[in-house]
């Protein structure tokens, strides 16, 4: 058990490479992780209301109210605290989107008293980056396999995991791809900004190769040791 146990969180818009860091991290680090993709689909397996609602947004589009993954979290947590707490770190894949969130995510981080050493990561690309990295990815039609661009991916027409040729994916448009990003500014701009007035930020160029973004990472997780 660690008195003082390291949170992480990683930002970025779509594109940015969190996933790829967030494993790295994960299992490097040996990380306690939460999961919110699969908290949500755990929980749409209970057929009651709130489940046959996550399973029409997943299925549909459309938005999770904030009080839902929020309760699953709290979950989670306890289930760490019961067993033992946060024996080296916790990663979170899934980050605060709007700024009340992040106030959620500082009450319920205070409440379970893991809030010394909670450090966002904001893995920074330009906008042209974004959409030149997005636009270029490609996907499986048969596994869902989402292929990031990267320079050493550039001439593989087959999934690795089946074989089947990728596809370009279709919400990768660059009309859809623009409105992301004003998302981004508009409303994860705000968290940002919440996270770098209370000194919890570490920013860091996600223009480089993978390899180098992490050890940017780990450098700056080692320098900030208070
Ligand atoms: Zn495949």
């Amino acid at each position: 058990m660690n008195k003082n146990p390291l949170v992480l969180i990683l930002l970025g818009k779509s594109g940015a490479g969190k996933g790829t860091q967030l494993d790295l991290l994960k299992n490097n680090l040996k990380l306690d992780f939460i999961g919110t993709g699969e908290l949500l689909r755990n929980r749409k397996k209970i057929e009651d209301f709130t489940g046959k609602k996550i399973a029409d947004v997943i299925d549909n589009g459309g938005i999770i109210a904030t009080p839902v993954p929020f309760k699953l979290w709290m979950d989670s947590f306890e289930n760490i605290k019961n067993s033992g707490d946060i024996e080296n770190g916790l990663i979170i894949d899934g980050s605060p989107r709007k700024i009340k969130e992040a106030w959620l995510l500082d009450d319920a981080l205070d409440w379970f008293e893991w809030n010394k050493r909670v450090k966002i990561i904001l893995i920074d690309i330009s906008n042209e980056e974004a959409i030149s990295r997005l636009t270029r990815r490609k996907t499986c039609p048969q596994c869902g396999k989402i292929m990031m661009f990267s320079k050493d991916m550039e001439d593989i027409e087959n999934c690795p995991n089946c074989g089947s040729k990728l596809v370009k994916r279709q919400d990768d448009t660059a009309e859809r791809i623009q409105k992301r990003l004003e998302w981004f500014d508009d409303e994860v701009g705000q968290v940002i900004k919440y996270y770098e007035d209370n000194n919890k930020l570490i920013r860091v160029n996600g223009e480089q190769s993978v390899d180098d973004v992490y050890s940017d990472i780990i450098k700056a997780i080692e320098n900030d040791n208070d």
